[in-house]
């Protein structure tokens, strides 16, 4: 989605000419109900054309496919006795054994500030925690780290937030 009507909000180069109020009540029309089956929030910034024709420095997309299939595989492995296949088709007993369980006692605090700051219903709470077992996941890891929590937790946050 746009972040707000005239589609400039939070431009690094063109400023926002939307009139005070209209973005929040943009970003207020898409429903809580709607946002809480959403998994990712990301902010796409402008590319500038020089960044995308320049030499790349990133990882290679093979690189990054061999890191989501090993990921996938640690899960279709982890939850063979149960009917989901990945991490977000797990249901409530599944979220409790593999992701509150596995979560680092050193992340509780976060988890507990996010949920209250960002009013998370019990479903985005589910939501946020398959996220962070995902990305831990991908950085082959079972216990899920602060870290882990902490990137699933951004992609909540919304840009007039
Ligand atoms: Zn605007």
């Amino acid at each position: 989605m746009n972040p707000c009507p005239c589609g400039y909000y939070g431009d690094s180069l063109r400023s926002c000419s939307c009139p005070d109020g209209a973005v929040s009540r943009y970003q207020r029309r898409v429903s809580g109900p709607l946002m809480d089956r959403l998994d990712l929030f990301v902010d796409v910034p402008r590319v500038e054309f020089n960044e995308l024709t320049g030499d790349t420095t990133g990882e290679s997309s093979a690189t990054v496919r061999a890191r989501v299939i090993a990921a996938r595989e640690r899960q279709a492995f982890r939850l063979k006795d149960s009917p989901a296949i990945t991490n977000s088709e797990m249901g409530p007993l599944e979220v409790r054994k593999y992701c509150q369980e596995p979560l680092v006692p050193a992340a509780q605090p976060l988890l507990a500030t996010a949920m209250e700051q960002l009013g998370m219903s019990a479903r985005a709470f589910h939501r946020v925690l398959k996220v962070a077992r995902t990305i831990a996941d991908l950085a082959d890891s079972d216990p899920i780290e602060t870290v882990h929590l902490a990137e699933a937790i951004q992609y909540r946050r919304r840009g007039a937030d």
